[in-house]
């Protein structure tokens, strides 16, 4: 007997008590288990978004979450070992060249991704567009990439936090994804338990992001950080802009080529800079400060990286990609400065596309996506391309376009352009 019951920690948190640390680990273990019913745990999940969190509850309920699975070793692989999370925005590929790029320069990044829900893509839905790539390593391989190559992105394995699997399969449908402090525990419990030293984060703010405004994106990433720096891990959040996407593509192999152009040397300067940023927190995190990112980028070492890793998993980094069999041009209505262009009206454009799933069982389309032939800032000419759409599927189109409507403005002058990096908070 556990001398705790559901409805009683429901009612503390529901009239605004706090939870002691026995409630939670025994709530959390309990849902886990199965033994705290599922209408219970969606009333308690409301009564924490309604009534909040002290830092002290948020700390014990991630770590709940933690112990509810294996938290990884990571201590042979012989390198400082670091990670980046994105809370998940459109066009976000950066996962892509900087896991290989931070390796190249001597840390090592196990990343334990996710398939992509709803308008933000997946990195491992990106990485499956590379012919031969597979998702799933055993613990061996894994380890064995991470000390030969330095670099990972793989399938989180099923014992990562458990309990946040079902948590956030249950917040999913009762309305209750939006609370900060399950948020936070949901990301850092699974991030505590990938096992790496340090972590930075990248919380998104704008209309692409999951954080529509800047305060609260900050009390999300201060709170991650907190609970990062509780657990032992180094953690730096940085605020980053997510009103207009990141670089010139959303869609799964069409990011997978624009993060080759980067490793190659070239590439967006949005997607550049906030690489070479995120690798210099990133080895910053661990020590490595004398390391120059920019250079093991121009010198074609994270390339080298890049085609190992891929390699290491089966994939071809020379195959060439999957390319949509069908191609629609969106041209400008008129000529002008684009003065604003929504992340979350391409994202679903390009979902709609079929890049990305509406459940978790749909299949996504390699190919589809939206190609932006300009950014914020730019010029552009009535009746040139302005975006173009890639489905295998042409009924597709008219529901892209109708996503893309209202998505953007042009005008006679330029608006005042967002910072990439809005703040930065740690460290
Ligand atoms: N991502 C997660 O992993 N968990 C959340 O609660 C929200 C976004």
């Amino acid at each position: 007997m556990s001398g705790y019951d559901a409805v009683e920690v429901i009612r503390t948190k529901r009239d605004g008590g706090t939870l002691s640390d026995e409630a939670i680990d025994w709530v959390v273990g309990a849902y886990a288990a199965g033994d705290v019913a599922e209408e219970q745990m969606a009333a308690l999940c409301m009564a924490i978004l309604l009534r909040g969190m002290s830092a002290d509850e948020v700390s014990r309920w991630t770590g709940a979450m933690l112990e509810s699975g294996e938290r990884v070793d990571l201590a042979g692989v012989g390198r400082p070992t670091v990670d980046k999370h994105s809370t998940g925005g459109v066009g976000d590929k950066i996962t892509l060249p900087l896991a290989p790029l931070v390796a190249a320069c001597g840390a090592a990044v196990p990343q334990l991704s996710g398939r992509g829900l709803g308008h933000t893509g997946g990195t491992l839905d990106k990485l499956e567009s590379i012919p031969g790539w597979r998702a799933t390593l055993s613990p061996a391989d894994y380890q064995r990439q991470l000390r030969e190559i330095g670099a990972v992105i793989c399938a989180a394995g099923d014992n990562l936090a458990p309990a946040d699997k079902k948590l956030y399969a249950l917040r999913d449908v009762t309305g209750t994804v939006e609370a900060i402090p399950l948020i936070a525990s949901s990301i850092m419990s699974k991030k505590i338990a990938e096992g790496a030293s340090a972590l930075v984060l990248d919380v998104k703010v704008g209309s692409g992001a999951f954080m529509k405004e800047a305060d609260s994106a900050r009390e999300l990433a201060s709170t991650m950080v907190e609970l990062g720096e509780s657990y032992g891990v180094t953690t730096v959040a940085m605020l980053t802009d997510m009103s207009q996407p990141l670089g010139l593509t959303a869609g799964n192999a069409l990011e997978v080529a624009e993060s080759v152009e980067v490793l190659a040397g070239g590439g967006p300067p949005d997607v550049v800079e906030l690489t070479i940023t995120l690798a210099r927190e990133m080895l910053g995190a661990v020590g490595l400060t004398d390391r120059d990112p920019a250079e093991a980028l121009r010198d074609g070492r994270a390339m080298d990286v890049w085609r190992a890793m891929i390699a290491a998993q089966g994939g071809d980094p020379d195959a060439p990609l999957p390319q949509a069999r069908e191609i629609s041009v969106v041209a400008a209505p008129a000529s002008g400065v684009l003065r604003r262009l929504d992340a979350y009206a391409v994202g679903v454009a390009a979902w709609r596309l079929g890049a990305g799933r509406a459940r978790k069982e749909d299949q996504v389309s390699a190919g589809a996506g939206v190609r932006m032939l300009a950014k914020v800032g730019d010029r552009v000419v009535a009746g040139e391309p302005l975006f173009e759409l890639h489905a295998d599927d042409g009924e597709r189109f008219d529901r892209a376009r109708a996503a893309l409507e209202g998505g953007f403005d042009i005008g006679p002058a330029a608006a005042a352009r967002h910072p990439l990096v809005l703040d930065r908070i740690g460290g």
